[in-house]
Parts: structure tokens; C-alpha cells; sequence
């Protein structure tokens, strides 16, 4: 082994730190947009070709590079933004290394062609993979261009780490978003490979920012968000719940100070103020802008600067967590329920001082009377049934007295997990208390056969709340809950169907547009057959909208569309980092919204007929819906006797 201790040589030196700044296309276009940002422009066009890897071009109309030092800026540590240490505590530059531009020399041909205002002519001057050549004048505009082509054609061991060019661009796209997002000022103009991506026009505010970037869906759908407490403020916007969700969090972008940062505690904080208003494993839209002082914030924890550090951070994240709320329900809650004329609460006067209806109450109905068909009773039928009337159904929720959304709204409030469903089920619920877990279930249900038929010699006593189905035999009662055992059906069919290659879709009458980012247009296009095979047949229809003809379920438009974007994200992840349980995922999302929402008054004939597939189902082992709730939770008879005092 060598042990002579050398200094590198720079060349090598800069290699090694193209590695960290200039690892990949998009990381280059955000340090030159960086630069531009920096340079005071409002207008930043940014120009790639095959991925960023033939060309990235970033044009600016900042102040751009004096002449006699454009070949400084390009040296290591070179920077104008930092002058000694004490500057590194109150950054409010995007840069301040002096690391890029040497580092991306390095590893590409770049031009710079540039003109400060106070002068007449400008310069340019252009490096090749490490070497140098002179400045020499031009005329030009104000500001600077910057070319950088031929990306690691000296390095081939880091060409080989970079991904397809359309994943590549996608990466780039992605932080053009961000970048046009956390900048609402700026006019960018994003193209890829001759096409105009997006451009916004740099008027300052966020609602148009999205409209360009991500779409007319997206801009409907959002509120905008200013928040200030203290010396903090919180700008940006957040999207409605029930119009905008998805099934991960890459729509979530989270700014200090005009910069992107990555901060899973904040997300979390502002994801708690939508909280029971989004299913779960549904996360919400935001952009948020953190304004505060620069001093109050460490950006030099990550040489990529998307990790910070804050002081106050207990203060910060309360005033996230109200900005979001208030902006999403207004004003705090009021202490009194709005009431209409004749004191009853109405959920159109809840929804306007804060609580919002959960996004499935919005959803047309599937019943359950539809999907079952009449067989022949299996079990004794010929019991009681008692009609339970149910005041407080989901469906019926305007029938209800005003204390009782104050109580489900207060309880909203203060976060626990609550869904908006009846009192009187709550109550139930409460004092039951049977153990829900699913481990428990055989001991529950005295059993450890898992073949066993746990109906067996029931009678079926009637339904509760139109929701439940209730059995009894000699010393067990069983409660069914009639919508996680038609979830579960739902889904046993639908992968049935799945492996039997059926096709799982139906045609629309009138097809559905939907509008997708660059990214994510291309991640459907390329993996059409992915979509085909859940039931989505889908057309280009050009920019980067799409129209839906055929899917796997017939309910409202904003239900596929939303069933359609769960899925594309879960595709993407997929293409990300591929999972074994994808498919089952993906048949999950559909049955999910196949299934039934609302209660539903059943016959006992359709009652015997969710009996006998819930015992065939456990006959096969399956005993919770695909969510892991349980199907069937059921009580002793001695357990009843104890809670009645009968024995101890
Ligand atoms: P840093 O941004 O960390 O200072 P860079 O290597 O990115 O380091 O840039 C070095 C210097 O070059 C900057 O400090 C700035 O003075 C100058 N510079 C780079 N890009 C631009 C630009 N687009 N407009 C004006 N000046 C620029
Ligand atoms: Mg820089």
C-alpha cells in the first residue's frame, strides 16, 4: 500500500467534488438557477435536452458577471456572496460554496456569456471538461447564459450512474416545480427537449404559480395560506382535502425563505392539521413558505442545503400547524355551533367555520342491496328481527341536535382519532369495548380452527344502525360489520379477475381529461400497459393532459380521477423502488372505491347472504377487511352477564 502523502492535484479535487454538487443533471440546474436567483433576475428560462445530459442552458436576467472576473467566478471557492465567517450565520443567498461552477467545469463543457449593466460590452468565456480558455468580448444583453453540454463525457464511471433520459428530465422537472413554487416573483420558463414545459409569469402569487405548474384541477382546488405569529409568517397555499389527496407525499413542498427544504417533522405537523378530513394512507397538498429571520436558521447542516436546522422550533411548529388550520376552516372555531332557523346544526354551516366532512361522504353510493344478489337462506332465519331505527346515520347527520356537532367538532379539534360517525355507534363502541384486534379474534370468538364454521347454529337477530348484522347463538353474540365484509368481497373478486386476466374495465360514456405534470405524463405514457392492466385505457391528448376512456369503476368523475392519481403514484414509487405487494396495492385502491360508503338498510334474506361468504371467508382464513379491520367481533356470554352483574 502506497503511504506517501500527497495533495491532490485541483483537477482531481474538483472531480470530487462534481461528485457531490454536480451528481446529476437536475442537481446542476438548481445551482444555476441558484446563481440567477442569486443574481437578482425576475425572469430565469431554463432549457434541457436528452435529460440535462446533451444540454442545460439557464438564462438569466440578473445582474450578471463583471468582465475582468468571469474566469474567477469559475475557480474553486470563489464566491461573491460570502466575505468571512460571520456571514455564514445570516445567509439569504441560495449559494454561497463557490463550489458549483468550478465543480460542474469540471465534468461538462460550459459557456457563460455575461454583461453587468455598467458596462458596454460583455464577456465570454468557455471551459472543457477541466480546461480552461480565455475570456474573450461579445455583445449581449444584461444578465447571463449559461451552456453547459456534454455532461460527464470525461467521467464515464459517473455516466454510468445516471438513469434513462426521460428520468432524468423528470428529476429536473420536479425541481423546476419546486424551484417556480418557491418563487413566485420570478417568471420561469421550463422547456425540455424543445418544448415549453411551463412558464409562469412571475406576478407573485402562488395560486397562479400552481395553476401553470400543475394544472387547473390543482388551482381550483387550493387555499391560500398567510399566517403570522410573532415574527414568524407562513405563506403559500394548501389544497382542500376533499378535492385534492394523494397516496404520497411528493405534492408537499415546504420553503425557508424561498428556499426547497426537506423536513419530515414539519410535513407531519402541517399533515395533523387535515387531520379526519383525509383517509388514511391519503396525504395532503401544500406549499408552504417559512419566512423568518436567516439567523434563526441553520442551512448549512447538508451540502445540499434541502436539511436545515431552527431555533424556536416548538414555536415554529405551532404556527404551522395554525396557519394550515386556518387557512384550511377560516378563523378558529367558534365556541357555538351555527344553527339554522330552527336550532338545528347544518354540516353546510359546520363546513364554514371548520369541520369538514369526511371526503367519502361525498361519494354516490354504492348499496349493498345492489351488490348482493338472493340466494337461499343458509341460517335459521326465521328469528326476530328488530327494526333499530337509527337517528344518527352518517347520511342523516342534519337530523342531529346542535350539541352533538359541537361535541364532534370539538373532538376534531383537539385531534383525536375521530371519524364523524354516530353518537349512539360511538357509544356502543365505548362501552363494549371489545378487543379489536385481529390477533385476539380466534380467542374472541372462541376459536382456534380456523375452518371451524363460527356461525354455526346462529340465528340472525337483525341490523344495527344499518350497519351491523347481528348473530347470536347459545353462548356467543357476533356483530358483522356489513362494510369491511363487502370491502373484503369486493376484493377477493377483484383478484380473482386479476389473475384470471379478465379485463377489469368499463367504458365512460364521456371520457375524462386529466391534466398531469411533465413527469408524471410521461411516467403514464410510458407504462401504459401498467394502466390497462388495472382497467384504465387512456389516450394522449396532448401537453401533458391525458383523457380516460375505460376504468375499473363507474362512479363520479372526481372519484376516478382520484383513483387514477392514487395509482399513478403508487406506480411511480414502484418505478422508484419496486414492491412485491404492488399488484395487491393497486387492486386495494380499486375495490376500495368499488366498495360500499353509506349504511344500507338490509333483508334478511341479503343479511344470510353476507353471513354465509363471511364464514366462508374465515373458512379460508380471511377475517378482516383489506385494511386489516376486523369482519367480525363478537361477545361472550358470560362477558354480557359480568357487564349486567349477573355473575362476577
Ligand atoms: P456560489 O453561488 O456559492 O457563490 P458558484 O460557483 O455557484 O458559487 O458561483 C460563483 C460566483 O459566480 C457567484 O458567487 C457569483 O458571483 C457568480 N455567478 C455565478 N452565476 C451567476 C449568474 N447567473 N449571475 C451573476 N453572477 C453569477
Ligand atoms: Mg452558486
Amino acid at each position: 500500500m502506497p503511504n506517501e502523502i500527497r495533495v491532490l492535484p485541483e483537477s482531481v479535487a474538483d472531480k470530487i467534488a462534481a461528485g457531490e454538487v454536480a451528481e446529476r443533471p437536475s442537481a446542476i440546474v438548481k445551482e444555476l438557477a441558484e446563481n440567477a436567483i442569486d443574481a437578482g433576475a425576475d425572469k430565469i428560462t431554463v432549457e434541457i435536452k436528452n435529460g440535462g445530459v446533451k444540454l442545460i442552458r439557464v438564462v438569466d436576467n440578473g445582474c450578471g458577471i463583471p468582465r475582468g472576473q468571469v474566469k474567477t467566478a469559475f475557480l474553486r471557492h470563489a464566491t461573491s456572496k460570502l466575505r468571512n465567517e460571520n456571514d455564514l450565520y445570516s445567509i439569504s443567498t441560495m449559494g454561497f460554496r463557490g463550489e458549483a461552477l468550478s465543480s460542474i467545469c469540471a465534468v461538462a463543457k460550459v459557456e457563460v456569456i455575461t454583461r453587468t449593466a455598467d458596462e458596454e460590452i460583455g464577456a465570454r468565456y468557455v471551459t472543457d471538461h477541466g480546461i480552461c480558455g480565455e475570456a474573450e468580448d461579445i455583445a449581449c444583453s444584461v444578465g447571463t447564459i449559461m451552456t453547459v453540454e456534454d455532461l460527464f463525457a470525461n467521467v464515464p464511471a459517473r455516466m454510468k450512474f445516471l438513469k434513462k433520459d426521460s428520468t432524468e428530465a423528470g428529476y429536473v422537472s420536479d425541481l423546476m416545480t419546486r424551484l417556480a413554487l418557491s418563487k413566485p416573483d420570478i417568471a420561469f420558463e421550463y422547456l425540455c427537449d424543445d418544448k415549453t414545459v411551463f412558464s409562469t409569469n412571475g406576478d407573485g402569487d402562488i395560486k397562479n404559480v400552481i395553476l401553470k405548474v400543475y394544472g387547473l384541477k390543482f388551482a381550483k382546488a387550493v387555499t391560500a395560506v398567510d399566517y403570522t405569529e410573532g415574527d414568524i409568517r407562513i405563506t403559500g397555499a394548501v389544497g382542500r382535502p376533499e378535492e385534492l389527496s394523494f397516496g404520497n407525499r411528493t405534492k408537499q413542498t415546504i420553503l425557508v425563505n424561498g428556499r426547497y427544504i426537506k423536513n419530515h417533522v414539519i410535513a407531519k405537523i402541517a399533515e395533523e392539521a387535515f387531520r379526519n378530513t383525509l383517509m388514511t394512507g391519503r396525504f395532503p397538498f401544500f406549499v408552504l413558505n417559512i419566512e423568518m429571520a436567516p439567523e434563526l436558521v441553520d442551512v448549512n447542516v447538508h451540502p445540499a442545503k434541502t436539511e436545515v436546522k431552527f431555533a424556536k422550533e416548538r414555536e415554529l411548529y405551532d404556527i404551522i400547524y395554525h396557519g394550515v388550520k386556518s387557512a384550511l376552516y377560516g378563523e378558529r372555531p367558534a365556541e357555538k355551533p351555527v344553527t339554522d332557523a330552527k336550532g338545528r346544526g347544518t354540516f353546510r354551516d359546520i363546513g364554514s367555520f371548520g369541520g369538514a366532512r369526511p371526503t367519502r361522504e361525498k361519494i354516490p353510493k354504492n348499496t349493498v342491496k345492489n351488490y348482493i344478489e338472493y340466494t337461499k337462506p343458509k341460517v335459521d332465519t326465521a328469528a326476530l328481527t328488530y327494526g333499530f331505527e337509527n337517528e344518527g346515520h352518517a347520511d342523516k347527520e342534519d337530523k342531529k341536535a346542535p350539541s352533538e356537532y359541537q361535541t364532534e367538532y370539538k373532538r376534531d379539534f383537539v385531534g383525536r382519532e375521530a371519524e364523524y360517525k354516530p353518537r349512539d355507534t360511538e357509544d356502543v363502541k365505548d362501552t363494549m369495548q371489545p378487543s379489536s384486534h385481529p390477533d385476539d379474534f380466534d380467542v374472541q370468538l372462541g376459536l382456534s380452527d380456523a375452518n371451524a364454521n363460527i356461525f354455526e347454529d346462529c340465528k340472525i337477530i337483525g341490523q344495527v344502525f344499518d350497519t351491523y348484522i347481528i348473530l347470536g347463538s347459545q353462548d356467543r353474540m357476533f356483530l358483522i360489520d356489513q362494510h369491511a365484509a363487502l370491502e373484503r368481497f369486493g376484493f377477493e373478486e377483484l383478484k380473482e379477475a386479476y389473475a384470471k386476466n379478465e379485463k377489469l374495465s368499463q367504458l365512460l360514456l364521456t371520457p375524462i381529461t386529466v391534466n398531469l405534470s411533465h413527469g408524471e405524463h410521461d411516467t403514464v405514457m410510458n407504462n401504459l400497459d401498467i394502466f390497462k392492466r388495472f382497467g384504465f385505457e387512456i389516450e394522449d391528448f396532448g401537453g401533458n393532459s391525458l383523457l380516460i376512456n375505460e376504468t375499473p369503476i363507474i362512479t363520479s368523475d372526481e372519484e376516478i380521477k382520484s383513483l387514477f392519481y392514487e395509482l399513478l403514484s403508487a406506480a411511480e414509487d414502484n418505478i422508484k423502488h419496486p414492491v412485491a405487494d404492488f399488484e395487491e396495492k393497486a387492486l386495494d385502491m380499486i375495490s376500495c372505491k368499488k366498495a360500499i360508503k353509506g349504511g344500507d338498510r338490509l333483508s334478511l334474506p341479503e343479511m344470510d347472504k353476507v353471513v354465509s361468504r363471511v364464514e366462508e371467508l374465515y373458512g379460508r382464513g380471511i377475517k378482516t377487511c383489506p385494511h386489516g379491520r376486523p369482519i367480525v367481533i363478537s361477545f361472550s356470554r358470560s362477558e354480557i352477564e359480568k357487564r349486567f352483574g349477573r355473575i362476577v
